[in-house]
């Protein structure tokens, strides 16, 4: 017999039990202006990717969000490369790197693919209401692809060069568990110094340090065939084994 187990409280245990809230740092100045200056360009760009379905799988609709984010990123001065998925009928991976002049290499990592149906977009368009962003996507995480680009842009009108390498892995099957884009993964997160995920972080809007996490496993439990009626006593239930260990 064999068991799933969602381990989801196992990883949250580990977590840090006791995370101290985050500190406030005062704000730079100018990053602040650069960033407050960038709002309406930066939400431009948003509507147009959350106005395209690219729901994971779609590959023509990633592939058209793709077409837009590519030149942007190319445009921060980043070698730009598209990566087949590793899993079928999924669109490419995108991966940019910045070399500066400084240490640290730093991997940012985003993904494209949405848990939306096709015609999604054209139902509930990306829509401002007050301070409040709607549309497919448009915090999980076309925003963050997004602010990640900006975040970017913003270093650079700074002249910011205190890094050896910036990647932006943009990845196109999260929302199905990154089939497309394991490998992919593994290999900068072995070099990198410092990873950061564009996923909506907590309020009041600080970098979130630490997370639950979920695994899965399974369990193989044998039984012991024996004859009903007449040794009975020799047979195990793998079923009751199980019930009964995991008390234990
Ligand atoms: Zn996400």
């Amino acid at each position: 017999m064999r068991y799933l187990v969602m381990a989801a409280a196992l990883t949250t245990a580990l977590a840090s039990p006791a995370a101290a809230a985050p500190k406030m740092v005062a704000k730079d100045v100018r990053v602040w202006t650069a960033a407050e200056t960038a709002r309406p360009d930066q939400l431009r760009l948003l509507e147009q990717v959350v106005n395209i379905d690219s729901g994971t799988g779609d590959v023509d609709g990633g592939r058209k969000v793709a077409a837009l984010l590519i030149p942007r990123l190319e445009a921060l001065g980043m070698s730009v490369e598209t990566v087949a998925a590793e899993a079928p009928n999924l669109p490419e991976n995108i991966v940019g790197r910045l070399s500066g002049s400084g240490k640290g290499r730093i991997l940012m990592i985003a993904h494209l693919d949405t848990v939306f149906e096709p015609g999604t977009a054209a139902k509930r368009p990306y829509q401002m209401t007050d301070d409040r962003l709607t549309g497919p996507g448009v915090g999980d995480e076309k925003g963050g692809v997004v602010q990640g680009i900006y975040a970017l842009q913003i270093l650079k009108d700074l002249g910011f060069r205190d890094f050896a390498q910036i990647t932006f892995l943009i990845e196109t099957s999260e929302e199905r568990g990154s089939p497309g884009t394991r490998k992919l993964i593994d290999k900068p997160l072995k070099v990198a110094d410092v990873e950061l995920d564009l996923e909506p972080g907590d309020p009041p809007d600080v970098l979130t340090v630490w997370r639950k996490g979920s695994n899965s496993f399974y369990v193989d439990v044998k039984g012991r065939p024996a004859h009903a009626g007449i040794a009975p006593q020799d047979g195990r239930n793998a079923a009751w084994e199980l019930i009964t260990s995991w008390r234990r």
